[in-house]
Parts: C-alpha cells; sequence; structure tokens
C-alpha cells in the first residue's frame, strides 16, 4: 500500500483531500505548504513553485499530494485543477473550483482530481476512455468523468505502484 502524504495550507482543505482519497491510497497529513510570495498578478498561486516545495520536503515518500485553497495556474493558462510532475514525486491540487455546496459531489470532485494528478506522477498521460485520466477544462468536465482509471491505464498504474513499492 502506497502511503501518501497530503501537504496543504490549510489544515481542513487537507483533511478533506485525505478523506477523500482515503481507501484508494493510505494517506498522512503532513506539515503546511507555504504558497505565500508566489502569486501572480491575477493573485493565483503559480503551481510549479508549490510542487519544487513539496519535492524539498524531507519526506520518505515515493509520492507527494499539496493540496491548496488557492486558485493555482500556470503560465499561459487562466486556471488549473491541479499539476503534477510526469513520472515523478510531486503533484498539487487546488480545492479552489472544485468547491460545490453538495458536500458528497465536491468530496467526489477532489478524489478524481487526485487520483487523477497521482496518476500523472505514475507516468499516466491523459486518457480519451471513460477513465478518471481524462482531461478536464471545467468542473463540469470532472463532474462527467468516472472516479476511476479505466482498464488501460489501471494495468499502467499497477505496474508502475508494484515498482514504487519496491522502492
Ligand atoms: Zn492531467
Ligand atoms: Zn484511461
Amino acid at each position: 500500500m502506497l502511503v501518501l502524504p497530503v501537504c496543504s495550507d490549510d489544515a481542513r482543505a487537507a483533511e478533506q483531500a485525505a478523506e477523500a482519497i482515503n481507501g484508494h491510497f493510505s494517506v498522512y497529513v503532513g506539515r503546511a505548504l507555504n504558497p505565500r510570495l508566489l502569486l501572480n498578478s491575477r493573485s493565483q498561486v503559480l503551481a510549479e513553485p508549490l510542487l519544487e516545495e513539496l519535492g524539498s520536503l524531507r519526506l520518505r515518500h515515493c509520492k507527494l499530494l499539496g493540496v491548496t485553497e488557492q486558485d493555482i495556474t500556470t503560465e499561459g493558462t487562466n486556471y488549473v485543477f491541479g499539476l503534477a510532475e510526469l513520472g515523478g514525486r510531486a503533484a498539487v491540487l487546488s480545492t479552489f473550483r472544485l468547491r460545490c455546496s453538495e458536500r458528497g459531489k465536491f468530496r467526489e470532485r477532489l478524489l478524481k482530481e487526485a487520483l487523477h494528478e497521482l496518476g500523472h506522477t505514475f507516468g499516466l498521460v491523459h486518457c480519451t476512455r471513460s477513465c478518471v485520466m481524462r482531461f478536464s477544462a471545467d468542473v463540469h468536465g470532472v463532474d462527467a468523468k468516472p472516479a476511476s482509471f479505466c482498464s488501460t491505464c489501471m494495468s499502467s498504474l499497477t505496474k508502475f505502484q508494484s515498482l514504487a513499492d519496491r522502492i
């Protein structure tokens, strides 16, 4: 079983993400991220420095998921739900645009986007099947895709995860 630290700038966001992901990965809530000083002109947090900060944490886990309540973006995009190092160690997820007055729906969106970003850290790329690795341009896209991997992505994930477990 993969133990996944969830690091956050907000304890509540981390708890929510941990609750949503639990059952898929073992989760512990780690120390806070510090996204200040990383804002662009639209007061959004740049996702790349968050990934770097996560990578610099002295944690032994093979994968790291950072969660922030702030709106995040990358150069040249309006916003992103999350960002991950493809085949790498760190992924970040923002709860900002996933929020919903329906708690169940919010949890489901968190789960889908956490699985999606973690899938990237295991080397999975975007998938066009009915799959959590399908790219979502907005929350409607998130709501429309399943919270699970298609059989092709799942078999790649299982292969990668058994490799990661041996590290
Ligand atoms: Zn993606
Ligand atoms: Zn797939």
